[in-house]
């Protein structure tokens, strides 16, 4: 390559915005119901959302209730070839209809499961693809398992940046050394010993990582969630995500009254593990009955956010800057030097974006504070909260049966049903016949035909040993 074709190849690398991103951004926007085009809305103005897999590895060997699976998904076998095959062609669809970046999350039954050649093979699929994968587990894995996924067969690394996210809490059955866990405080162990393993890995490999913890919130662990929050948030975890349960997917998995375990009871429990009021209007993604989230960063034992909406210099840097200046700017899945790059050359056309971000910076240093940033030897750790309200299967069902008819709901209820489907925040696809559906379509309607035909395809081998 000339001097001039690669000046030209690193221009358009860094190229604040790509057109196609933008067209993509344009039309999600265009799509999204009246009900979320709110000033915080994320899905249109920055990303098109979030996508996960199916029907690639539906088997797990804990058993969670609730579970969101079909009663078949622990029938089929956990198969190399098949994975990485429907992976490819599930993230095909997404990079046509949904453009050239989006986070994947590597999902179906128990990822560990997967060989790590497997695993790693289908994590680099997804990145062919423009995808930001993160693998989904239970967390019941050794360190030499995630050393073979990182790592070649020379030992060499082959994956630079690992993100998990890790399914923790007291009603997942199975675990190795703790088969039922009669607390959550029981589990911070394991919650401590799965972040470990990243840590070392990154000590002696450097792979960098990013790791979420997830959790299903019920009645019976609702007033547990803000202690995992207090002993997680010291651990190393950079998101907590919480699913007040649903009843979806196996029904003979569904143990409790769910509805007492409310969205609002649930962000409540959050918010007094964070210590302070969470404001999930900021910044949305997608209908906020599906999912709230609150962006900030742990000084210390404190946690303070991003923006605060109270402060007019908060909400003008949302929208003047963010959203005006680096809405459309791609910001993850590019090495951080193109994105440094990227940011530097929108500045640079935009001065004023840059003034203002300075102040902003000095604003959240010093809500802060210089004591306790000196005190804390400025370690400043993002941590997100988000919370995902799947919904019921008998509410699902009848309000996509309509929505693909074309026909809108009477129901009050399944309309609301369908507002929430039409901004989904949570995208699987469907390459046989070239659709994308909500996830909740997918385990409240499709699951079920999908793994009883996946059943058949990769029986389960029993293995006598006697
Ligand atoms: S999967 Fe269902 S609950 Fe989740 S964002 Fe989509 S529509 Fe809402």
């Amino acid at each position: 390559m000339g001097f001039i074709a690669r000046l030209r190849a690193v221009a358009r690398a860094t190229r604040p915005v790509d057109p196609e991103f933008a067209a993509v951004l344009e039309r999600r926007w265009a799509e999204l119901p009246e009900s979320a085009r709110t000033p915080g809305q994320l899905l249109g103005r920055h990303a098109v959302g979030c996508e996960g897999t199916h029907g690639v590895f539906p088997r797990c060997n804990l058993k969670c209730t609730p579970c969101y699976h079909s009663r078949d998904a622990n029938q089929v076998r956990v198969d190399g070839p098949h994975t990485l095959e429907h992976v490819a062609a599930q993230m095909a669809l997404l990079r046509e209809q949904r453009g050239p970046v989006a986070h994947a999350q590597l999902i179906g039954g128990e990822v560990s499961l997967l060989e790590p050649d497997d695993h790693a093979a289908a994590l680099r699929v997804m990145r062919n693809y423009g995808r930001e994968p993160m693998s989904f587990t239970h967390g019941d894995f050794d360190y030499a398992y995630l050393e073979r996924l990182a790592l070649d067969a020379n030992g060499e690394r082959r994956i630079a940046r690992l993100s998990f996210a890790a399914h923790f809490d007291r009603f997942m059955y199975g675990r190795r050394g703790i088969t039922r866990p009669d607390s959550e405080a029981a589990l911070h162990p394991y919650r401590r010993r799965f972040a470990e393993m990243f840590v070392r890995l990154e000590r002696e490999h450097g792979v960098r990582y990013f790791l979420a913890h997830n959790m299903t919130v019920t009645p019976g662990n609702l007033d547990e969630v803000a202690d995992v929050i207090r002993e997680g948030a010291r651990m190393g975890y950079g998101m907590f995500s919480f699913q007040p349960a649903a009843y979806l997917g196996d029904e003979r998995r569904w143990k409790e009254n769910y509805r007492q375990a409310t969205p609002d009871a649930v962000w409540a429990q959050i918010e007094r593990g964070a210590g302070t009021r969470l404001d999930h209007r900021v910044l949305e993604n997608g209908d906020v009955r599906c999912n709230r989230a609150a962006y900030g960063y742990y000084v210390g034992e404190r946690w303070y956010p991003v923006l605060e909406r109270e402060d007019p210099r908060d909400l003008a840097m949302r929208d003047e800057v963010f959203f005006r200046h680096f809405g459309k700017v791609n910001l993850i899945g590019a090495p951080l030097p193109v994105i440094a790059v990227r940011v530097a050359r929108v500045f640079a056309r935009h001065p004023g974006a840059a003034v203002r971000t300075v102040r902003w910076v000095g604003r959240c240093l010093r809500r802060v504070g210089v004591v306790r940033l000196v005190r804390h030897r400025f370690r400043i750790r993002p941590v997100s909260f988000v919370m995902h309200q799947f919904m019921d299967a008998e509410q699902v069902a009848p309000a996509w049966e309509l929505m693909r008819r074309g026909e809108q709901a009477a129901d009050p209820a399944l309309r609301e049903t369908q507002e929430r489907l039409a901004a989904c925040h949570y995208t699987m696809a469907h390459p046989e016949d070239g659709t994308l559906v909500p996830a909740c379509v997918q385990h409240a309607v499709l699951d079920e035909a999908e793994n009883a035909q996946l059943r058949t395809l990769l029986p389960v081998v029993e293995v006598r040993t006697s």
